[in-house]
């Protein structure tokens, strides 16, 4: 497909270029033959005029002086032709690596969007397996009572929720790269938004014995609200998630210079420096077979972060210690 685009790309460059070309050059044969003319019509005026008693111009030289007049005129048509001839090469060629430094970049948005599409898939399909099959065996045991259907019901009511994240976690990536969610900046104050989240998240936190703690201070940024709760979100439901039962987690708020700094520090399992490096990729999962199983996520919540982070110029950071605990930190213009 890319290839055949190349083409008509090099063949549509090719085109206007011969076109502006020819029309120069024939803009340039004319000028030059009227030239040549008006100095043939000269010279002939000259001659009647330094020899008075001369009728008419010898045919001999009059023949030699149009031989001159059409070997000029054939000189400058050649040499239009063989620049021309020169151009159709050159920009043949120029036009070729144009084209494919055109497409390149739309090249790498499809093969990217393909991957996505079948990563996307890929994660859907799993879950979506795992529910039909409870589901089937549900239905064909009989004697199965109340309570464990109940059961398989809860079960799977917590694979269609985090089914539901997956799609809410696309949806939004794809609009924060597509530009198509509509960001309202406004100003607020990072603090108030902090304060929100973690009312939100308590309940959760409660239940795996977590305090999380807060040490904020009230600063002001030029922000989405929406988003920017959606990124603490993600930062503070990750701390809970990779922390175990009893563990710290400390939200800080505060300035720095002309920036303000969120940053969500716990004491969970930490993250490896082989993966730390990965873990803002999509559907990146550190130690896939073990986190997998344990934790649920499907590698989406840090990409949408840092998309979020980026729309509002800012920078995400994080550093991590194996078995100590890990801190992100998000550092914004302040408004
Ligand atoms: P998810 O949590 O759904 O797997 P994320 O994109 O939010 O996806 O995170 C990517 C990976 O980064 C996680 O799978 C996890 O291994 C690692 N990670 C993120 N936050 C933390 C954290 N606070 N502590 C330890 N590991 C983390």
């Amino acid at each position: 497909m890319f290839r055949s685009a190349r083409f008509k790309i090099t063949v549509w460059y090719v085109l206007a270029i011969m076109l502006i070309s020819l029309t120069f050059s024939l803009v340039i044969y004319r000028a030059v033959a009227n030239d040549l003319n008006q100095r043939y019509v000269n010279i002939e005026n000259q001659i009647k005029s330094n020899f008075k008693n001369l009728e008419k111009i010898p045919p001999v030289l009059k023949n030699m002086l149009q031989n001159d007049l059409r070997v000029a005129k054939q000189r400058v048509y050649f040499m239009l032709l063989f620049a021309n001839g020169g151009i159709l090469v050159i920009s043949m060629l120029v036009g070729y690596f144009l084209a494919g430094r055109t497409l390149r970049p739309i090249e790498e948005m499809v093969e990217e969007q393909n991957r996505f599409i079948s990563d996307a898939s890929h994660e859907l399909r799993t879950p979506l397996a795992a529910l039909k099959t409870s589901t089937e065996v549900a239905l064909r045991d009989r004697k199965m009572s109340a309570a464990q259907a109940r059961n398989i019901l809860e079960e799977n009511l917590e694979d269609i929720g985090s089914l539901e994240m997956l799609s809410e976690h696309l949806l939004h990536l794809a609009q924060y790269q597509r530009g198509r969610r509509v960001l309202e900046f406004e100003k607020m104050d990072l603090a108030e938004a902090a304060r929100r989240v973690h009312k939100k998240i308590t309940a959760v936190a409660d239940k795996k014995n977590i305090k999380i703690g807060l040490d904020i201070e009230s600063v002001h940024i030029n922000a989405d609200v929406i988003s920017m709760e959606e990124l603490i979100m993600i930062l503070l439901d990750n701390a809970l998630k990779y922390t175990p039962q009893k563990g710290n987690i400390t939200m800080k708020v505060a300035s720095e210079g002309r920036n303000s700094v969120l940053s969500v520090t716990d004491s969970g399992e930490g993250i490896s420096q082989r993966d730390i490096q990965h873990i803002f990729d999509r559907f990146y999962r550190a130690d896939r077979s073990r986190s997998k199983s344990r934790v649920s996520g499907f590698g989406l919540g840090l990409p949408v972060a840092k998309k979020i982070v980026e729309l509002h110029h800012g920078t995400i950071r994080v550093s991590s210690r194996i078995g100590q605990g890990s801190t992100f930190t998000v550092r914004i213009p302040q408004a």
